[in-house]
């Protein structure tokens, strides 16, 4: 994909698509690779109500602090939630397949437009990042608008709620495998609910969500979710995760006791 060329109808889309949203921080990083997919924007849906987390959770943050993440001393708490600010933060423990919730509420003061409004972002295993964005009438590129998989696949629809009410993403995250030889066996998959809705279905994740160069994978193990700090004071609370691991079968002597 060469942005120069103005050739062809997907160029032409590139080009009109990488005009809206970039920010003044988008610049400091170069331009961003375009994929050259002329993606349809998502529709719009009301989400329902939010529910509570199952029993074999582990929580990451419950509003009390946030302990649980390297450079959470950098964020500020209030009454039950945290506020981004200085830096990403990531969990101390590593994970791999997990299912993951987290809550976040996007500036209910909406400055700044396209991706300098209410930017953030959940990366599984420090490299995978859905994007957390206030997509609430506001555009930007679709494959980089809340709910995203950053740079790679919009969200089938746009759940998102208006800026300052409190939002659900519900991951369901499979983590790529590698061989020993370091080449890829399986890639990583990742179903996203975004307020109770299917936003993600199984999308089979391309590699590291780059900003400014195509996806692409070097094998890595298990790593900490990170939360990113965009420049934007986004909210979040109440998030807590699930390894998820095939529950092992009965051991022979279990299942079949000699008779004494
Ligand atoms: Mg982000």
């Amino acid at each position: 994909m060469n942005r120069i060329h103005l050739c062809s109808t997907r160029h032409l889309v590139g080009i009109i698509v990488l005009g809206l949203g970039v920010s003044a921080s988008d610049a400091a990083f170069g331009q961003r690779w375009i994929s050259g997919i002329p993606w349809q924007q998502p529709p719009v849906v009301e989400p329902g109500e939010d529910r509570d987390p199952p029993s074999d959770t582990i929580v990451l943050f419950d509003g009390e602090n946030l302990d649980a993440w390297d450079g959470g001393d950098q964020w500020d708490l209030r009454d039950g939630y945290a506020i981004a600010r200085n830096r990403d933060i990531r969990t101390k423990q590593h994970f791999g397949d997990v299912q993951l919730h987290v809550e976040f509420a996007s500036p209910s003061e909406a400055r700044g437009r396209g991706q300098g409004r209410g930017n953030s972002g959940v990366f599984l295993m420090d490299r995978y990042e859905v994007q957390i964005l206030d997509s609430w009438e506001n555009e930007t590129y679709f494959e980089g608008q809340a709910a995203s998989i950053y740079n790679q696949a919009p969200p089938l629809v746009n759940a998102s709620r208006p800026p300052g009410e409190w939002q659900t993403l519900d991951i369901i995250f499979t983590a790529p495998r590698f061989d020993d030889d370091g080449q890829l066996q399986s890639p990583a998959y990742v179903t996203v609910l975004h307020n109770g809705v299917l936003v993600q279905n199984h999308w089979e994740v391309q590699g590291v969500t780059h900003f400014n160069r195509p996806p692409d994978y070097r094998a890595h193990g298990p790593g900490p979710i990170r939360l990113q700090h965009h420049g934007d004071p986004v909210k979040f609370r109440n998030i807590w995760v699930r390894e998820v691991r095939q529950t092992p079968a009965v051991e022979e002597e279990e299942a079949a006791p000699t008779a004494p």
